[in-house]
């Protein structure tokens, strides 16, 4: 290295090492930590977290570790809220689960038995829903990508709405409805000016969506009963709600002037956030990464709340409909992350302390591997054991996969660790699953507290389940070197 670069270098340590402090004091966020009772979760003196009575330390020693731990009053109270009639409506919304977001059958299972629907975008998640017993009428088919046969069981079975995520769909389905003689409850997934477009939707700018209906109505085998649409981009406030909202009913309107599409379903979607959860600005991370300072936790009491979010959907669908004079159609919501989002955490331990002079890395056994979310969104961490010690300290915890990227926090303030600590990372019940990998380590079990009782939802996977689909090609005997 140059002298040059060198001096270069220290200076910028040393003026990391000045500013660090300062910025971490003057900049500091008006929040940088969400307390246990957030998530019911209880400390006991010198016991460490609880939930229902049930240790969490004492859950990780039995069930082994990495751990998914499903809190299934807090699924029931999520069901709940979503199909709440709000006060002063006429009727409430009828709710679907986003299953990709967490295909857990214990935790869909759960859901279902609470009166929620499935939401699936693929034949497996069709077939899944099926086995576990949902009537076909409660099923809601999406996705860009289905296949023929699921189509044609669909068609077959009856289910609730199949929508089309383009205007070539529609082709496919009704070539499918003619053969089968059957008509399906068909619906198009349109996109409005905010969230999502891409592959997903039909645009409603420019008539392509308009046209999509118009092809829709003059095959004369399907009938077009819903609109529908996902706004891909999150939901945090009334005035995005609302925004959004609005656009799909301008549409609903348009339909009906132009088609005298009277429709019977209007479904909005997911996208609502989980309000603990947020995703990292680009000027926090920096400041994280450079001088330590901490990051800003959600102000999860300004987010909507699912009794709001369900409330404001009501009204605001209601009074256009009591304006323009029409029946109100059927709500239907496709809750993923809010559903879910908080009802579940992720215990992990610490493997090892590694000092690196300015920092110390907390090596855990679980990483990106299984919190992929954790790179960009806020998720609070607790320590399990001792969750009031102070935190003066700031680690970077890592995960066991051997790349850099496998930082779950760059900058972390937690108690002092030792090895062998247990570690809680919060709302781990939306996305961490299915984009979990067996990336050189396996998947983690799952447990469900219910009613201060534990009860196991899916085992870890072993190695011998890593190798399950392999054709096994004896290896040859090594040869002895000469
Ligand atoms: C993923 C998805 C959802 C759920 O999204 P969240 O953001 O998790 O609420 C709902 N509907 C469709 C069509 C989806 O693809």
């Amino acid at each position: 290295m140059s002298l040059r670069r060198r001096l270069v270098g220290t200076a910028k340590r040393q003026l990391k090492q000045t500013l660090g402090p300062v910025v971490q004091r003057a900049m500091a966020p008006a929040r940088a930590f969400l307390p246990p009772e957030t998530w019911s979760l209880e400390s006991r003196g010198g016991q460490g977290l609880f939930l229902e009575g049930v240790s969490l330390s004492q859950l990780a020693q039995e069930y082994g570790s990495p751990l998914h731990v499903v809190h299934l009053a807090a699924l029931h109270r999520n069901a709940d809220a979503f199909q709440a009639v709000p006060p002063g409506a006429a009727g409430g919304c009828e709710v679907y689960y986003s299953y990709k977001t967490n295909p857990v059958p214990g935790v869909l299972s759960a859901l279902h038995a609470r009166g929620v629907g499935a939401e699936v975008i693929s034949a497996y998640e069709l077939w899944l829903a099926l086995k576990l017993g949902v009537a076909p009428e409660r099923i809601v088919y999406n996705g860009p990508v289905k296949s023929d046969a699921s189509i044609r069981e669909s068609i077959t079975r009856g289910i609730g709405l199949l929508a089309a995520n383009h205007r070539e769909e529609l082709d496919v389905f009704s070539r499918h409805a003619a053969e089968l003689g059957k008509r399906p409850r068909v619906a198009v997934r349109v996109t409005t000016m905010s969230g999502w477009t891409s592959q997903f939707g039909t645009p409603i700018a420019g008539g392509q969506a308009m046209a999509a209906y118009r092809q829709a109505l003059a095959s004369g085998n399907l009938d077009v009963v819903g609109l529908h649409a996902h706004r891909g981009e999150l939901i945090r406030t009334e005035a995005e709600l609302e925004g959004f909202v609005g656009a799909v009913l301008d549409f609903a309107d348009e339909l009906h002037r132009e088609l005298g599409l009277d429709l019977e379903v209007l479904d909005l979607g997911g996208s609502l956030c989980t309000p603990t959860v947020e995703h990292i600005e680009q000027r926090d991370w920096r400041l994280n990464l450079t001088f330590q300072r901490d990051l800003p936790a959600p102000d999860f009491a300004a987010a909507l709340s699912i009794e709001r979010y369900v409330a404001k959907v009501v009204a605001q669908v209601e009074a256009h409909y009591a304006k323009k004079g029409r029946k109100r159609p059927r709500i239907f919501l496709e809750p993923g992350r809010a559903m879910t989002g908080n009802t579940q955490l992720l215990l992990g331990r610490v493997h090892a302390l590694k000092d690196g002079g300015e920092r110390t890395w907390a090596v855990l056994d679980m990483g990106i591997n299984h919190a992929e979310c954790v790179r960009n969104e806020y998720h609070q961490l607790f320590h399990v054991e001792r969750p009031a010690a102070p935190a003066h300290r700031a680690y970077t915890v890592v995960g066991p996969i051997c790349t850099p990227a496998d930082t779950l926090y760059h900058a972390v303030r937690l108690p002092e660790l030792k090895v062998g600590d247990t570690l809680a990372i919060m709302d781990a019940g939306a996305y961490f699953v299915p984009f979990g990998t067996s990336f050189s380590f396996p998947q983690p079990a799952i447990v469900g507290v219910e009613g201060g009782k534990v009860r196991r939802l899916r085992r870890a996977e072993t190695h011998e389940d890593l190798i399950t689909f392999d054709d096994l090609v004896p290896a040859a005997p090594a040869r002895a070197a000469s």
